[in-house]
């Protein structure tokens, strides 16, 4: 069997096969489309002029014909017989009759013998169907089930019919799709339903490089114990465990976040003189940890609006209690986090949120500044970045400490606000310091850099000693 062996499951249209390509190409894995050994065994049994619910006839067929699934440029070339089907497989009157096969028991453990054989000669693979994390492969140690919104998938279907010229009638392709649906959940075997252990992924509104990205991370934070030291991944058992964590805290729809940042970038720049720089420093992709200095209650504010994706904060649990404040904070990616004793199931959400490729912005100070000046950071901030393997982006806010010191009970506008984005230290770089490295380097980054821009405002620079203050 296969070193690594990835599944995913799901109903058609939920973008399985596509991320498994993109996905096996990460991993350097191969993809194995299960849906096409399906569609090949009808296409045989049609061209033998044989009755499809004659079970016994299609095992014949699977019998008699040659069958080859080879990975091609970007895509799955089928054969039969030697003669590529690969396009055949694909015509949609076709794909209406590839349920009965599916029905067949007897002709799907033939199929189901097939995959397994076919992870056997491979390494790592990525397989996709609707029983492989069930049936093919129950102790695959990387399970994912892919769905979409029916309208959503019977959107993309039609883009792909679009893009190869084909006609496309929206409405009787999600008839097709719900028919299939319906067809694949309620056959006595194999049937369309997610692996216990499976992650469950909602695919509605994310690129396809976003699913790739999200199932990447947790691929490789899942895959890494077998052949790395356990402080730098997590077991199977903890990824389990962390599967049923009781831990959840809802994301903020993407349409309200923009408009709020917007609403805040307004508040920001009026209230404020807020300039930000060094946002080509941010990753385009994959996960980041915003480590920022923290001068005021609006640091989260001023750091996230310059970023052009979603951020996740973690906020001192208290604010949570506020009527308003905490169903507003909730709304924005505000997790509650206790200072005295983070608790470990939320820094688990957290990992899992990083490994997903999310940005995350954490104040490793613990607290305000009492004047103005960069505390020395808690090291406790690498453990979340290491088991992540996220970069490390430093942040420094600076003037927000004269705007809204720690004693007053409101803010100061007007006062200029620089919120500026240094160079990040990649995942590898993270993974060869400790902690307390990461965190003096960071400090050490971020006092540079405020004394830096107070030397361009023409004010006096901090003085700080050459090593960081315990
Ligand atoms: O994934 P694709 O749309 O190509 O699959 C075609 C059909 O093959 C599905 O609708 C399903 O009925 C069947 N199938 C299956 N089990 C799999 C893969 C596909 O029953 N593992």
């Amino acid at each position: 069997m296969a070193d690594l062996v990835v599944t995913i499951d799901g109903p058609a249209g939920s973008g399985k096969s596509t991320v498994a390509r993109l996905l096996a190409e990460r991993l350097g894995a191969t993809f194995l489309d299960t849906g096409a050994m399906y569609r090949a065994v009808t296409l045989a049994a049609v061209r033998d002029g044989v009755d499809l619910a004659n079970e016994e006839r299609v095992l014949q067929v699977v019998r008699e014909h040659r069958f080859d699934f080879e990975a091609g440029a970007g895509k799955l070339v089928v054969r039969i017989d030697g003669q590529d089907v690969s396009e055949p497989i694909r015509d949609p009157d076709l794909t209406a009759k590839v349920r009965h096969i599916a029905c067949a028991g007897r002709v799907r453990e033939q199929l189901v013998a097939m995959q397994r054989a076919f992870a056997s000669r491979h390494a790592k693979i990525v397989t996709e169907g609707r029983d492989q994390g069930t049936v093919a492969f129950p102790d695959a140690k990387a399970k994912f089930y892919l769905t979409a919104d029916p309208a959503e998938r019977a959107r993309r279907r039609a883009a792909e019919l679009q893009a190869k010229g084909a006609a496309a009638d929206l409405e009787e392709i999600r008839r097709a799709i719900e028919s299939r649906d319906k067809s694949d959940e309620n056959r006595a075997v194999g049937p369309l339903k997610p692996a216990q252990d499976a992650v469950i992924l909602d695919t509605t509104g994310l690129s396809v490089q976003e699913v790739v990205e999200r199932i990447y991370a947790k691929v490789q934070g899942q895959a890494e114990p077998a052949t790395s030291k356990p402080s730098r991944g997590v077991e199977p058992a903890e990824v389990k465990e962390r599967r049923h964590e009781a831990v959840q805290v809802p994301r903020s729809p993407a349409a309200w976040y923009w408009v709020a940042r917007l609403m805040c970038w307004v508040f920001s720049v009026i209230c404020f003189r807020y300039r930000a720089y060094g946002r080509e420093n941010l990753p385009r992709e994959g996960a980041f940890v915003l480590a920022c200095n923290h001068q005021s209650f609006l640091d989260p504010v001023f750091c996230g609006i310059a970023v052009k994706r979603q951020v996740t904060y973690m906020a001192r649990d208290t604010l949570f209690k506020n009527w308003f404040f905490g169903p507003l904070i909730t709304s924005v990616n505000a997790i509650p986090i206790s200072r005295d004793k983070p608790e470990i199931a939320v820094m688990r959400l957290v990992i899992d949120r990083l490994r997903e490729g999310a940005a995350v912005c954490l104040f490793p100070e613990g607290t305000r500044t009492q004047d103005g000046r960069i505390a020395a950071f808690k090291p406790g901030f690498g453990l979340l970045c290491r088991r992540s393997k996220a970069a490390v982006v430093p942040v420094l806010v600076e003037g927000a400490f004269e705007a809204w010191p720690r004693h007053k009970k409101l803010f100061r506008p007007f006062q200029p606000i620089v919120v500026q984005f240094g160079k990040p230290l990649d995942p590898k770089q993270v993974a060869d310091m400790t902690n307390e490295q990461l965190a003096e380097k960071v400090t050490q980054t971020l006092r540079e850099m405020q004394n830096e821009v107070r030397r361009k405002q023409g004010r006096q620079p901090y003085e700080y000693e050459a090593k960081s203050e315990a």
